[in-house]
């Protein structure tokens, strides 16, 4: 492999194609291989994988994955990286790369398209200014995802760990605990990139649930009372779910169903575990019809 895991072997890519980073996509590329090889084993990658991944760069984590995996297909925003793409790519048959938003991109149609939507591994190093929208519309979109392993913001790891009674602990914790276990692997130090983030990065591996963990009768609505429960982080559950626009109950059905449950009508929130928020959604739903 004409390795590009260090700074040298980076900046001679850059120089040859007068590349210079746009911030606005976010671009931080690893130049550790020390890091790249953690990545590689944090998503058990093998020979008969077929490995989704978004924003390649300069193509640095997405030779590795073409060395251990069966297919690669990668999603770049940026057209300048295209030719480069074409060049350190250019010893593998088994990569394909399309210049895309991946968040403007039909990925369930393409990867029936090009894996007969057989399970997959999603393996990226994240444009930070967008993670959140894209986890959130990869797990949406119903891929078959087996596991994404992807390097992110450290808070934002921390984040999807959390659980009940955390500072941290929110809608987002909830939506990837829904989906999936999250494994944060390992820390990873501004110095493995160039240009150096200003935050701290982890990479989290996201293992995908076979089948829900809890029973629900209606996953958009358990995502409403999601969301307005932590709207207004301050305010009690009842109040949060009283002003949302898509829960029309009155305070008092609210309380009621809140206290059938066992829970203090004072309750907030960031209290309630996803089982508990999973039983809340039913119970409200079914006084809505
Ligand atoms: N994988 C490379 C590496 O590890 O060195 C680059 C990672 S860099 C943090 C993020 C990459 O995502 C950049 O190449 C950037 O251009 C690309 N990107 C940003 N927004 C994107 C989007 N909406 N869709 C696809 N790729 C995007």
């Amino acid at each position: 492999m004409a390795g590009l895991a260090s700074p040298g072997s980076t900046i001679a890519v850059l120089e040859k194609y007068g590349f210079s980073f746009q911030k606005k996509y976010g671009q931080n590329f690893l130049i550790d291989r020390h890091i790249l090889e953690g990545i590689v084993d944090a998503a058990q990658i093998s020979r008969e994988d077929f490995i989704l991944e978004i924003g390649p760069g300069i193509g640095t984590l997405t030779q590795y994955l073409c060395e251990a995996g069966r297919e690669v297909l990668a999603v770049e925003l940026d057209r300048k990286l295209i030719p480069i793409l074409a060049d350190t790519l250019s010893s593998y048959n088994n990569v394909e790369v399309i210049c895309h938003d991946v968040l403007k991109l039909d990925l369930s149609g393409l990867i029936a398209e090009k894996n007969a939507s057989r399970p997959i591994k999603l393996v990226a190093n994240l444009p930070y200014y967008i993670t959140t929208p894209i986890i959130m519309s990869l797990f949406e979109s119903h891929l078959p995802l087996e596991s994404i392993t992807i390097m992110v913001q450290k808070e934002l790891a921390d984040r999807m760990q959390e659980g009940p009674g955390s500072k941290d602990y929110g809608a987002l914790s909830l939506a990837v605990q829904y989906y999936a276990k999250p494994e944060v692997m390992f820390q990873v130090p501004p110095s493995a990139f160039i240009p150096r983030p200003k935050v701290g990065s982890a990479v989290i591996r996201l293992t995908c649930h076979k089948s829900c963990p809890v029973e629900v009768s209606d996953e958009a609505y358990l995502f409403r009372v999601i969301r307005a429960s932590f709207n207004q982080r301050r305010k009690t559950l009842t109040n949060g779910l009283k002003n949302a626009p898509d829960i029309r109950l009155p305070k008092e059905q609210i309380t009621e169903v809140i206290e059938e449950m066992g829970l203090p009508a004072t309750v907030r929130g960031e209290m309630l575990t996803l089982k508990q928020f999973a039983e809340l959604s039913n119970r409200l739903r079914e006084r809505e019809q």
